[in-house]
């Protein structure tokens, strides 16, 4: 798996910023309740040393009250508040002190004493023989700004310093006690919230190694990223597996197609080749083979064409053009055709239109609607064009009297190598190509073709083109 593996990656940014998080917050803790506990004993040595100062210290007097360490024993419980004090007279000398402490561990320093002078409390913390720190406040009392009182107040840090050591204790143990259960909780939840991705890899390797693109990912329950992305690659495998499908018939059809001319000329080829053949029998066969010839380079001409607008290879020349010129002309080179099998093909109008589009494929678009109009129309029919000139778009209408197409293959008829009457397409000299270039060619010109159709009497087929405002709009969108 290595470090190269997601989901160590996530449980480790993860796990390192929870130990920031947990380490600052840990220092932050240590350092604010240790001010604050400090600040606390400062405040109450303060307010001890006042009481003291008051309650021994007459007005005028400089020396303290006798009875003192009895009086404030009892009302303030100096015992029990775990305090001491003593009383020096200006020049230092001690008055009076508390019994609850051993008075000569601690002195009273040059500093505290110069401070005291200028009228300044001092506050320090001394260690006592037994390792007992001990925090010393001395606070002066003056009188007509000379010192005539020092009174000392202490009390022991052991129980802050215990409460701080106990503190400590407790990070160094719940901090790497909590990272190590957040790294098998992120582990857990980073493997499942990965699970996903995991059978995507294993369905992905299966359809690699088997080549079998039926196969889907099962969509998890969450709509979250994963599995958007789960429906995404489904969706993408879908349309592959079309294309695919897609692909293998048109190129077997395609082979298809070309594979019975061939054998058509080659037997005849090899049949003519048996015995001398008089000219007239050679002519023949040599104009029925270019008849499979010809056939066979329309096919792939078509074929061609398609390939290129599957690639978008197809480059259109849009032009500002009049619909119904090129109407008039394709239906002009129609009518050789139309009289040989004695159909007639009628403009019955053309409403003036203009649309941008590109007129060599339009044109090739209507020839092929209106050869299959004569193809599949028996002799004696008619075939009616019109164009008319709608709100938005152009509408070309060619409706024929002939055979029809029965509404099962109706939807079909746009599919690539679609015949409905192979033996009488083929006949007709038709590829199956020719609807599906002229609906690309519509559609490439943002137009739709729609067809109607009743066996036995006639198809129509409309075409709506945009017109040349809307069409540049829909164009340059
Ligand atoms: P083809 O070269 O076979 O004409 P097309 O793609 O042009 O191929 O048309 C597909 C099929 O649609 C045709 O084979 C035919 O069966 C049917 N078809 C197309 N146009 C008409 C029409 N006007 N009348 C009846 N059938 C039609």
């Amino acid at each position: 798996m290595g470090f190269t593996s997601i989901r160590l990656k996530l449980t480790a940014w993860y796990v390192a910023l929870l130990a920031i998080i947990l380490i600052l917050f840990g220092l932050l803790l240590y350092f604010f309740l240790s001010n604050r506990l400090y600040e606390g004993v400062d405040n109450s040595l303060k307010v001890s040393a006042r009481v003291v100062a008051k309650t021994a210290l007459m007005k005028y007097a400089s020396a303290p009250m006798p009875g003192l360490e009895y009086f404030l024993n009892q009302f303030m419980g100096y015992d029990n508040m775990n305090k001491f004090f003593r009383i020096y007279d200006g020049s230092g000398n001690v008055g009076s002190r508390s019994k609850n402490i051993d008075g000569s561990q601690f002195p009273l320093t040059q500093e505290a004493y110069s401070r005291a002078v200028k009228g300044e409390d001092t506050f320090e913390t001394f260690l006592l023989s037994e390792g007992h720190p001990v925090r010393v406040l001395t606070m002066p009392i003056r009188r007509n700004k000379k010192l005539v009182n020092l009174v000392q107040v202490g009390t022991s840090l052991q129980a802050v310093n215990e409460t701080m050591k106990n503190l400590k204790i407790f990070l160094y143990t719940a901090i790497p006690a909590i990272l190590g259960v957040a790294t098998l909780v992120g582990f857990f939840m980073a493997r499942r919230a990965l699970n996903p991705v995991s059978k995507i890899t294993q369905t992905a390797r299966d359809i690699s190694s088997g080549h079998d693109l039926s196969k889907r990912i099962p969509v998890p329950p969450a709509q979250d990223e994963i599995g958007k992305l789960v429906v995404i690659f489904n969706d993408m495998l879908e349309r592959l597996e079309n294309s695919f499908v897609h692909m293998r018939q048109f190129s077997s059809d395609a082979s298809h197609e070309l594979r019975t001319p061939l054998t058509v000329l080659k037997g005849q080829s090899e049949l003519t080749l048996n015995k001398v053949r008089t000219l007239n029998e050679y002519q023949e066969v040599l104009s029925s083979n270019l008849e499979e010839i010809n056939y066979m380079s329309k096919v792939l001409e078509d074929l061609f064409v398609l390939s290129k607008a599957d690639e978008n290879k197809i480059r259109f020349d849009c032009k500002p053009i009049s619909l119904g010129s090129i109407i008039e002309e394709v239906c002009k080179h129609a009518e050789v055709l139309a009289d040989e099998k004695n159909i007639e093909i009628v403009i019955a109008y053309l409403e003036p239109v203009r649309i941008n589009g590109d007129a060599v494929r339009l044109r090739q678009m209507i020839w092929n609607i209106l050869n299959n109009g004569i193809k599949y129309t028996p002799p004696g029919g008619r075939i009616k064009v019109s164009l008319q000139n709608r709100e938005d778009t152009a509408l070309l209408t060619v409706e024929d009297t002939g055979i029809g197409i029965s509404a099962e293959n109706l939807p079909n008829i746009f599919n690539r190598f679609y015949r409905v009457d192979k033996a009488r397409s083929r006949s007709e000299g038709g590829s199956g190509l020719g609807l599906s270039i002229s609906q690309y060619i519509v559609k490439a010109h943002k137009g739709r073709i729609d067809v109607e159709s009743q066996l036995g009497k006639g198809t129509k087929f409309k075409i709506h083109l945009p017109k040349l405002e809307s069409s540049r709009e829909a164009l340059s969108a």
